[in-house]
C-alpha cells in the first residue's frame, strides 16, 4: 500500500490517544483511503506522515512537523488560496484528492472544529475550470457485465457508461463483444473508470485510472433505483441489465465524488452503518444529487463509424502520429476553427463518432454548404460565437451552487448574443440551419431576471454584498437607504462640529477597530464639548465619539450587515431560479455548439478548398463500398508542407483490393491514410480535401501498420501484428475499409510473404472488405493479377544524375523492382556494397539482406533436409490461415533445428 494513502501507521497504533484533531485526520484517512486527504487547518490544507512526505517531494513544499503529547508527525501544507494548482500536480502524479474542509466556524464550537470531505477530486470527475481542457470533454467511465434476470435473457453483455461531470454529457452503450467495448473506450478516452465486480478491467487503456468503488452500487436493483431517480424507468431507457448497472454505479460514483459524505454539514446526524470502505451508504446521497444531469443518451456502437484504437491513432484524429510531430498536425488541428469551447467539444465529438446514415450526413453537408457560400454569415456567426461562454459548465456550476455572480453575468452576456445569431440565420434555407435557428432560445426571462437582479460588474465574493442591483428588492433598497442616510449624516458631521466647536482642524474619520471617531488635535482639546467621549489617545491628538455618532454607526453597520445577508439570499434565489432552467440552457448550449461546429467546418472547407462529397445510398454498391475520389489530398500532410500532389482513388465491389508498391518515401502510407481520412471526414459531415468525391458510408475502418513501422509504439513483436490481423480477418466485412501498411515485415521475408499472401487471399475471397495494402512484397502484385477484384497501384520514382526524384503520383500497375538499392546509391552508400545488394536482389526468391546468408546456404536446396523441403513444397500456401501459417512455420523451423 502506498504510504501516502490510508491512515498513517504512526497514528493507527494509538488512535484512541490522539488529540481530537489528529483523530479526525486519522479517521478521514481511513474512510477515504483511496485518496490523499487535504485537511484544513486555518488557511492551509495540511497532510501528515506518509502523505506529507510524498506531497513535500511532489509539490516542492516544506516538510515540517507537528508535535503533541502523543508524538511528532511529519507535516506539509499548501495554502488554500492556491490549492488548485497543487491539486492538479497531485492528480498528475496519479493520486486522487479528498478535500476535508472545516465545516463550522472555529468560534462556534467549544471542542475541535468539525471537518468533512466536501469534494473528492479525481482525474475523471473534475469540475474546476482551472483543471479542465476547455475544448474537450473529460469522461469518467463505468463498465459492468450483465447478468440476466428472470425477465431478461442472461445475455453476457459488457456495458460502458460515460459521464462528463463538468458538462452533464452522459452516454451508455453495450455489446456482446469485449473488444467492441474496448474500441468505444478508446474513442472517448476516459480519464478514470470504476469497474463492476465481474467486469474485465483490461478493456481500459493503461492511461485510464481505475478507481476501486463499492461493488454494491453495481447491483441490478440498486443501480436501477439510482438511474430511475434521475431519468425515470431504466428499462425504458437502457437496453440491458449491464447498461443499468454501469449507469447506476457511475451516478453513485459521481455523487460520491461530488461531495464526499458531509452529513456533518447537512447536520442530519444519521449514524452510518458502514463507516469505512464503503463510500456510499444506500440512498443517502440526496444532498449530492447532480441536478444538471438531465439526459442519458443510449447508443449502439453500430450507429457510428467504428474506429478502433489503432485506427484513431494512425488516422491522426486527435494526436500527431510522429513522436516529434507538430501539435496541430492532426485532423482536429486542421478542422478546428471553432469560436467557443462548446463548439470545440462538439467538433471533437463529431470526429470521434462519424455518422453512417446518409440522411444525417447530408443534413450536415447541406448546412456546411450553405455556410461556405456566405462569407458574411459565417464570419458574423464566428464573431458572435466568440462571446459565448462555456454554458454547459456554467449551468453545471450554477446547479451545483458553485457559481458566483460573475458566472450569472457571463450567462447573461451569452444570452445577449443569441438574438443576433438568430438574425444571422434569418434567411437560412436548409433544414439543419432553420432548425438550429428555432433551437436558439434567447431565454429572455432568464436574461431579464439576471439583468434586473445582478449588477453589471459584480465582485467574485458572494457574501460581501455589492451584487444585487438597485431597485430589485424593496427591503434591500431600504437597508441600503438607511446605511446611505447614516453615512451622509456622518459626512456632514465634520462641518457641523467644526462650526459648533470652532475647531477648524476637527476631523471625522473611521478605522476598522474603533469605528467612527472625531479627532481633535492636542492644542484644541480645551474646546471639546461635553458630550464627547474619549476613545483613543494618539501622540498629537485625541479621538472621541458621541452617543449620537455611536448610534448612527450601529445603525449603519446593522443595516449593512443585514443588506449583505439579504443580498446573499437574493443571489441564491436568483441562482436557484436560473438552475431550474437547466434543460433550456442545455438545449441552447447544444444549439450554439452545433452552429459553431458547422461554421468551423465551413470555414475550413472554404479556407482549404474542400469539396462537398456525394454520399451514396447504402444499397448503391450492392452492399459493398464505392469510393470514388478525384484529386484527393491528405488533409494533415498538405498543411505541413509546401506543395502536395493530389491523387485519386477508385474502389468498388469489382475493384476492392489494391496492392500498392513503390520505394520508401514515395507516398504509400500517405495515400492510404488520405483515402481513409477523406471517407471519415465525409461521414463526420465535413467537406473533403479533393476535387470531387462519391462515397458509400463505411461501417468500420481498420488500419494496421507493420511492426517495423511502429517502433515508436514499442510493439515490435510479430505476434502482436498477427494478433491484430486476426481481429481484422474475423471482424471485417464488405462494408469495412481496411488499410494494411507493410504488414508481415516483422519476420523473415519468406514467412512474411507467405502470410501477406494468405491474408490478401482471405480478405479477397472471404471477407470482401475494401482493402488498401501497401507492401514491399512484390510477388503480391502477381497475386493481385490472379484475383478478380484485386488490382495494383504503384508510386514511381525517377533517377536523374544519381538523384532520386519522388513524384508522389499514384499510377496503375506494379512498381518495377525495389528502389531501395537506388536510394542507397543516391545516399552515398559505397559502390561495392551497392553492387553486392544488386546481386542479392537479382537472386530468384526476393529477400532482404539480413536473410542473405540463409539464402545462400539453402540456395539450391542442397543443405535443406529432404523431409523439410518436401513438406514445404507440399504446403498449400494459398489456403493457409495466418495462424496455420505460423504454426506450420514454427514446426518446420523445429524440424530444421533437429
Ligand atoms: P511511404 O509510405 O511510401 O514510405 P510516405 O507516405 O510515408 O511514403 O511519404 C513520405 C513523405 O513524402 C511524406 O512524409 C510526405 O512528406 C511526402 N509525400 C507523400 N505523399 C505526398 C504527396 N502526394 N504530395 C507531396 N508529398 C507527399
Ligand atoms: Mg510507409
Amino acid at each position: 500500500m502506498d504510504p501516502a494513502l490510508g491512515p498513517p501507521d504512526a497514528m493507527a497504533e494509538k488512535r484512541d490517544e490522539l488529540t481530537p484533531m489528529m483523530r479526525q485526520y486519522h479517521d478521514l484517512c481511513a474512510r477515504y483511503d483511496e485518496a490523499i486527504v487535504l485537511f484544513q487547518v486555518g488557511d492551509f490544507y495540511e497532510t501528515f506522515c506518509g502523505a506529507a512526505e510524498r506531497s513535500a517531494r511532489l509539490l516542492e513544499i516544506a516538510l515540517t512537523s507537528r508535535e503533541d503529547s502523543t508524538g511528532e508527525y511529519p507535516m506539509a501544507g499548501i495554502p488554500i488560496d492556491n490549492a488548485e494548482s497543487y491539486i492538479e500536480e497531485l492528480l498528475e502524479a496519479g493520486y486522487r484528492v479528498a478535500v476535508a474542509d472545516q465545516v463550522e466556524e472555529p468560534g462556534e464550537t467549544s471542542g475541535v472544529v468539525e471537518r468533512a470531505v466536501t469534494r473528492i477530486v479525481t482525474p475523471g470527475t473534475l469540475t474546476e475550470d482551472e483543471l479542465l481542457a476547455s475544448d474537450d470533454n473529460n469522461f469518467v467511465a463505468a463498465i459492468a457485465r450483465g447478468r440476466g434476470t428472470d425477465t431478461r435473457p442472461a445475455a453476457d453483455e459488457l456495458a460502458l457508461a460515460l459521464l462528463d461531470v463538468s458538462t452533464g454529457d452522459f452516454l451508455a452503450t453495450s455489446s456482446a463483444s469485449d473488444e467492441a467495448i474496448a474500441d468505444e473506450v478508446s474513442r472517448f478516452g476516459p480519464a478514470e473508470a470504476v469497474v463492476g465486480p465481474d467486469a474485465p478491467a483490461d478493456v481500459l487503456p493503461e492511461e485510464c485510472m481505475v478507481t476501486p468503488f463499492d461493488d454494491r452500487v453495481f447491483a441490478r436493483d440498486r443501480a436501477g433505483e439510482t438511474v430511475s431517480s434521475y431519468f425515470g424507468d431504466p428499462d425504458a431507457l437502457l437496453a440491458s441489465d449491464a447498461e443499468i448497472r454501469a449507469c447506476g454505479a457511475l451516478l453513485a460514483y459521481a455523487e460520491y465524488a461530488r461531495g464526499g459524505e458531509h452529513e456533518g454539514e447537512r447536520g442530519d446526524g444519521t449514524e452510518r452503518d458502514d463507516a469505512v470502505n464503503s463510500p456510499v451508504a444506500a440512498g443517502k446521497n440526496e444532498g449530492n444529487r447532480l441536478e444538471y444531469l438531465t439526459h442519458l443518451t443510449r447508443y449502439d456502437p453500430r450507429e457510428y463509424l467504428l474506429l478502433d484504437a489503432v485506427a484513431l491513432r494512425s488516422l491522426e484524429l486527435f494526436e500527431p502520429r510522429a513522436v516529434r510531430g507538430r501539435e496541430d498536425a492532426t485532423l482536429v488541428g486542421v478542422l478546428d476553427e471553432t469560436a467557443c469551447a462548446l463548439g470545440g467539444r462538439k467538433l471533437r465529438d463529431w470526429l470521434r463518432r462519424p455518422l453512417l446514415e446518409p440522411r444525417r450526413i447530408e443534413a450536415r453537408h447541406d448546412a456546411v454548404e450553405e455556410l461556405t457560400g456566405s462569407v458574411q454569415t459565417r464570419e458574423h456567426c464566428h464573431e458572435l460565437l466568440r462571446d459565448v461562454y462555456d454554458l454547459e459548465r456554467l449551468i453545471g456550476r450554477i446547479s451545483r451552487e458553485r457559481a458566483n455572480a460573475r458566472d450569472l453575468r457571463s450567462l447573461r452576456d451569452t444570452l445577449a448574443v443569441v438574438p443576433d445569431l438568430r438574425d444571422q440565420l434569418a434567411d437560412a434555407d436548409c433544414d439543419r440551419l432553420t432548425a438550429l435557428r428555432d433551437e436558439l432560445d434567447p431565454l429572455a426571462d432568464v436574461r431579464d431576471l439576471i439583468d434586473d437582479a445582478i449588477v453589471a460588474d459584480p465582485p467574485i465574493e458572494i457574501t460581501e454584498g455589492g451584487i444585487v442591483a438597485e431597485g430589485y428588492d424593496a427591503d434591500l433598497d431600504d437597508l441600503r437607504g438607511t446605511a446611505r442616510d447614516g453615512k451622509q449624516w456622518i459626512d456632514d458631521l465634520e462641518a457641523r462640529e467644526r462650526e459648533r466647536t470652532g475647531i477648524d482642524s476637527l476631523k471625522v474619520g473611521y478605522n476598522s477597530v474603533h469605528g467612527y471617531y472625531i479627532e481633535v488635535t492636542n492644542p484644541n482639546l480645551d474646546a471639546v464639548p461635553e458630550n464627547y467621549q474619549r476613545r483613543q489617545t494618539l501622540k498629537n491628538s485625541e479621538r472621541f465619539v458621541t452617543p449620537e455618532l455611536k448610534e448612527r454607526e450601529d445603525e449603519i453597520v446593522g443595516a449593512e450587515e443585514r443588506a449583505d445577508e439579504r443580498e446573499y439570499e437574493l443571489f441564491c434565489d436568483v441562482r436557484r431560479t436560473v438552475a431550474d432552467e437547466v434543460k433550456r440552457v442545455q438545449r441552447l448550449a447544444d444549439a450554439l455548439a452545433t452552429l459553431d461546429a458547422l461554421v468551423s467546418l465551413a470555414t475550413a472547407a472554404a479556407q482549404y478548398d474542400y469539396c462537398r462529397p456525394e454520399i451514396l445510398d447504402r444499397e448503391a454498391a450492392d452492399g459493398g463500398l464505392e469510393i470514388d475520389i478525384e484529386g484527393g489530398r491528405h488533409p494533415v500532410v498538405e498543411r505541413t508542407q509546401e506543395s502536395f500532389v493530389p491523387n485519386g482513388a477508385r474502389l468498388s465491389p469489382e475493384r476492392r483490393l489494391a496492392v500498392i508498391t513503390g520505394p520508401n518515401m514515395s507516398g504509400k502510407s500517405t495515400y492510404m491514410r488520405q483515402v481513409a481520412q477523406i471517407v471519415l471526414l465525409a461521414q463526420v459531415g465535413s467537406f473533403v480535401p479533393a476535387r470531387a468525391a462519391r462515397l458509400t458510408p463505411v461501417d468500420r475502418i481498420f488500419t494496421r501498420v507493420g511492426a517495423s513501422d511502429d517502433i515508436a509504439g514499442g510493439r515490435s513483436t510479430f505476434m502482436v501484428e498477427m494478433d491484430e490481423l486476426a481481429t481484422i480477418l474475423r471482424d471485417a466485412d464488405e462494408r469495412s475499409l481496411v488499410l494494411l501498411d507493410e504488414v508481415g515485415r516483422g519476420t523473415s521475408t519468406a514467412d512474411g510473404l507467405a502470410i501477406a499472401q494468405a491474408i490478401t487471399e482471405h480478405l479477397h475471397d472471404e471477407v470482401g472488405a475494401t482493402t488498401l495494402f501497401a507492401t514491399h512484397h512484390h510477388p503480391l502484385t502477381e497475386l493481385a493479377d490472379d484475383l478478380p477484384a484485386a488490382f495494383t497501384l504503384h508510386f514511381a520514382v525517377d533517377q536523374t544524375d544519381g538523384e532520386v526524384v519522388f513524384h508522389h503520383e499514384i499510377e496503375p500497375g506494379a512498381a518495377t523492382g525495389s528502389y531501395g538499392v537506388e536510394v542507397a546509391t543516391a545516399a552515398g552508400v559505397p559502390e561495392a556494397v551497392v553492387d553486392r545488394s544488386r546481386e542479392l536482389v537479382d537472386q530468384p526468391a526476393s529477400s532482404s539482406p539480413s536473410d542473405a546468408q540463409q539464402q545462400d546456404q539453402y540456395a539450391d536446396g542442397g543443405e535443406l533436409p529432404a523431409d523439410v523441403a518436401a513438406e514445404l513444397r507440399a504446403l498449400d500456401v494459398g489456403h493457409l490461415t495466418p495462424v496455420d501459417a505460423l504454426t506450420e512455420l514454427d514446426r518446420l523451423q523445429r524440424l530444421l533445428e533437429e
